[in-house]
């Protein structure tokens, strides 16, 4: 299990490295490109040679994910914002291959109420293009994070995470990223033994290992559907709800990068050293 966090590639995708090594992350999630625009900056290869060497010398940082533009709507109904939707994730999937990120992670987006079966087809879809599109040779892989569930999000409910994850991994390489604060918000309540039990029978029902984990605490109550992230033992989860569930051995070999509000600017080094003593508890 690698341990680290969420932090800021903005003046140069290798400036994340040194960002990720301040606060002593082990493997570091980065945006390629603004995350609120539809640009993917296509990146020289002097940029991506200097982030690569940058993570190949590094004594702390060992591995990287790529997390997908916010933008991107899967599930849409409007044909112009789904192809701008997919040709965004897939530049995205070509930078990640490009400097051997993991995966992207990505939220598929929102089926605004319509349900799964009205955009399975259209999902299916973009999972047979990136699946040609990753290359064998590569391990980088499409990570399907859970959402909190408000406005239709697609991916709330574990049955829908394991139909997207069969729909997906016929197609290309997938995996999933479970985020801690919104697997609780959509109503699994991590904090009793039964229902957190239940949680994780649910997902090693499907799943021999989740690939990535988002640890957060939650400004949301269990049920309140909110996509609000909390500093670890901050919120309504609770460290040692978080430690309980985290040492189920589905999660044994997770990346897991902290998304936490820190003092607003994102996680801190005591942020890391409190996750790292959380796990410590949780093995
Ligand atoms: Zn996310
Ligand atoms: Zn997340």
């Amino acid at each position: 299990m690698l341990i680290g966090a969420h932090v800021s590639a903005s003046g140069g995708l290798y400036n994340a490295v040194s960002n990720g090594e301040e606060i002593g992350a082990q493997c570091i999630q980065i945006f390629v490109g603004s995350p609120r625009t539809w640009k993917t900056p296509t990146l020289g290869e002097k940029v991506l040679s200097r982030y690569r060497e940058a993570l190949a010398n590094s004594e702390v940082v060992q591995d990287a994910v790529v997390h997908a533009s916010y933008l991107i709507n899967l599930g849409s109904s409007d044909p112009d914002l789904f192809e701008r939707s997919k040709d965004l994730l897939i530049s995205t999937v070509d930078v990640a291959c490009a400097i051997e990120a993991y995966g992207v992670v990505l939220h598929l987006g929102s089926h605004k109420g319509h349900g799964l079966d009205a955009v399975e087809a259209q999902l299916a879809d973009v999972f047979e293009e990136v699946g040609e599109r990753l290359p064998r040779s590569s391990r980088t892989k499409l990570l399907l994070e859970n959402t909190a569930g408000a406005g239709g999000t697609i991916g709330g409910s574990l049955e829908e995470v394991e139909r997207i994850l069969q729909l997906g991994a016929k197609r290309a390489r997938v995996g999933l990223c479970i985020d801690t604060q919104h697997i609780f918000a959509y109503g699994y309540d991590l904090r009793n033994p039964e229902d957190r039990g239940r949680t994780i029978d649910k997902l090693s029902r499907f799943l021999d290992a989740v690939d990535c984990v988002h640890l957060n605490d939650s400004k949301s109550k269990c049920g309140g559907l909110h996509d609000r992230h909390e500093n670890l033992g901050e919120g309504e989860i609770g460290e040692d709800a978080l430690a309980a569930f985290l040492g189920a051995s589905i999660f044994a070999n997770s990346l897991v990068f902290l998304e936490v509000p820190g003092d607003g600017s994102g996680p801190r080094s005591s942020d890391v050293e409190a996750a790292k003593r959380l796990l410590t508890a949780s093995g």
